[in-house]
């Protein structure tokens, strides 16, 4: 079984994150960048299941910026065989449109039986990428799961949903998404990063992949306007002098909460 792991750099969610307000983008040199841990756990999924099925193939594929490298190579430290880094200068400020149908494009190069992302990055917070990615391949998609099992027809797994658990399944292929009641990934050992060095790296561009990122062949999202966060204004503190539940019912009378 071929299996395709979507994985992405995002700023590091314990450092300094900021928007460039000239660009409306995430500013990736305002702090260090890391490969997002919910991807990782999206690995540690097909890893996991390479470990007890011989002859299962684990690619990482990612869209980010040419000088992702380093991220790359950590997918591969951490045990995916091989990987598809797409990078183009025309993708700097690419809407989830745009994502949806370069990932998509990647993935039907690569011809895999699964694709495992995760349900939501840390940085562009979007939730729909393995959604539009199913759909432009015309796959099932198993979205959000906290428990998963692959076989060779097809997966099975878990959702957690407000009042219980949905089970869910699948036939291949399907995009699979998962969450964060997934395991961290395994750590990317001395004699892992060694064979990182050496596996297979292909950098393809968007021609390669015959997209076009032309906003007059598919209407594409344009930043108009950005602004930094307003300042936190201080809180309303109520000190009970018997008379705080009136106080309370007040305040969220006037701030139209209830
Ligand atoms: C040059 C360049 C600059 C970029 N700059 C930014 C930026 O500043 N901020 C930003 O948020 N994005 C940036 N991207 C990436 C791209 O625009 C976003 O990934 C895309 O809009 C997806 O949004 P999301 O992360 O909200 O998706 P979500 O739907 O939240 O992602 C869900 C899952 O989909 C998969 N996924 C999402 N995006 C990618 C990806 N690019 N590659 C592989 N797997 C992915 C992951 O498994 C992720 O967990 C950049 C890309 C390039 C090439």
């Amino acid at each position: 079984m071929k299996i395709v792991v979507l994985v992405k750099e995002v700023p590091d969610t314990y450092g300094d994150r900021k928007l460039d307000l000239e660009t409306g983008l995430a500013d990736r040199g305002a702090g260090d960048v890391v490969l997002d841990e919910i991807t990782e756990r999206a690995l540690e999924v097909a890893l996991a299941h390479a470990d007890t099925n011989e002859g299962t193939e684990v690619v990482a594929l990612t869209m980010a910026p040419e000088g992702s490298t380093a991220s790359v190579r950590r997918a591969l430290a951490i045990g995916a065989g091989s990987a598809l880094h797409v990078a183009d200068e025309q993708l700097v400020g690419a809407d989830l449109g745009l994502t949806a149908e370069v990932l998509a494009a990647a993935i039907r190069r690569i011809g895999p039986d699964l694709v495992i992302t995760g349900n939501l990055s840390t940085d562009g917070s979007g939730g729909v990428m393995p959604a539009m990615i199913a759909e432009h391949l015309g796959w099932a998609h198993a979205s959000a799961l906290a428990a998963v099992e692959i076989t060779a027809e097809g997966i099975t797994g878990t959702r957690g949903a407000d009042a219980g658990a949905q089970p869910i399944s699948a036939s291949l292929p399907v995009v699979l998404s998962i969450t964060e009641a997934l395991p961290d990934a395994r750590f990317p050992n001395f004699k892992g990063i060694m064979a990182a060095k050496k596996k297979p790296l292909e950098v393809l561009s968007l021609e390669d992949l015959d997209v076009s990122a032309d906003p007059s062949i598919a209407p594409r999202s344009i930043m108009i306007a950005v602004s930094e966060k307003p300042p936190r204004a201080a809180g309303v503190k109520i000190v009970d002098e018997g008379d705080a539940a009136d106080k309370l019912v007040d305040f969220l009378v006037q701030n139209r909460l209830v």
